[in-house]
C-alpha cells in the first residue's frame, strides 16, 4: 500500500504525533443510524421503544410509566424513573414530545426533565408559545442559564436533544472542575460549553456536593403527559 503520510514533519504541540503522521492510528469506523436521531454502530441503547427493563423508580423497582407504539409515557403521580446503568461523560441523545391537547400554562404545560447524573437538569417543556421563567424554558439549565434561542416544535411534534455531558470532578470533597455541557434541540444550538454552578434546584442555587463521574440518567414525572423515545449514548473517548 501506497504511503498515506508523513514522516518527516513537526510534531505537533502538545501531542506525540506529526502532522500528517503515517504511523498516527486510522480513526475507527462507526456506522451512523440510517436516518437521522438513529443510534449509530457504537452506541449504548438506554430505549429503543419495546421494553423499560432498564429503568427503575424511585425506590429501585420496576418502572412504572407506559409503553406504547414505541414510546414511553409518564404516568403522573408514579414518580421519576432512571437507568439501572451509570452513565460517564457522554455523547446522549433522546427525543420527547408534549401532548398536543394544551393543558396548563408556563411550568405547567408538557413538563418533564432529563436529569444527568440524577442531579443536573436539562428542562423539558412545551415552549411552543408558552411563555415562562427565561432559566425554565425548554432546553434550559434549569435555574441557571437559558438556552440561547426558544427551539420548540408544537406540542404532539418528536423533538430531539443532543447532548455532550461532562460530569463535574472532585477530590475528596473539593470541586476539581465544573459540569459542562453542550446542547442542541432539533438541530440547534442551545448551549455550547456551558459551565453549571452546581445541582439543579427549584427557587435555589444549591451547591456542589462530591459525587463519583458517573451516575444514572433519569427523566421527570412532572404531572404531565410527556413521551420520551429513542434513547442512547456514547461514552467520550479520548483523541488517538
Ligand atoms: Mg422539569
Amino acid at each position: 500500500m501506497a504511503k498515506l503520510g508523513y514522516d518527516d514533519t513537526p510534531i505537533i504541540p502538545q501531542q506525540q504525533w506529526r502532522v500528517h503522521d503515517d504511523k498516527r492510528p486510522e480513526p475507527r469506523v462507526v456506522q451512523p443510524g440510517a436516518e437521522a436521531g438513529a443510534a449509530p454502530s457504537d452506541a449504548v441503547v438506554l430505549f429503543d421503544g419495546t421494553d423499560l427493563s432498564g429503568w427503575r423508580n424511585r425506590e429501585g423497582g420496576a418502572a412504572a410509566w407506559t409503553l406504547q407504539d414505541g414510546y414511553m409515557e409518564v404516568v403522573p403521580g408514579s414518580g421519576d424513573i432512571h437507568t439501572a446503568e451509570n452513565l460517564p461523560d457522554c455523547q446522549l441523545h433522546l427525543e420527547w414530545a408534549a401532548p398536543e391537547r394544551l393543558k396548563g400554562e408556563s411550568q405547567g404545560r408538557g413538563n418533564s426533565g432529563v436529569f444527568l447524573m440524577g442531579k443536573y437538569e436539562i428542562q423539558v417543556l412545551d415552549c411552543y408559545e408558552n411563555p415562562t421563567y427565561a432559566d425554565g424554558t425548554s432546553g434550559a439549565i434549569y435555574g441557571q442559564w437559558p438556552p440561547l434561542v426558544n427551539a420548540c416544535r408544537p406540542p404532539g411534534q418528536w423533538q430531539s436533544y443532543d447532548i455532550i455531558w461532562l460530569a463535574p470532578r472532585f477530590e475528596g470533597t473539593q470541586l476539581l472542575s465544573p459540569a459542562r455541557v453542550t446542547v442542541v434541540q432539533n438541530g440547534v444550538l442551545l448551549h455550547h460549553d456551558k459551565e453549571w454552578n452546581g445541582p439543579s434546584g427549584h427557587r435555589n442555587i444549591p451547591p456542589y456536593e462530591a459525587h463519583p463521574p458517573e451516575g444514572p440518567l433519569q427523566l421527570q414525572d412532572h404531572g404531565d403527559l410527556v413521551r420520551f423515545r429513542n434513547i442512547w449514548y456514547r461514552p467520550l473517548t479520548p483523541y488517538s
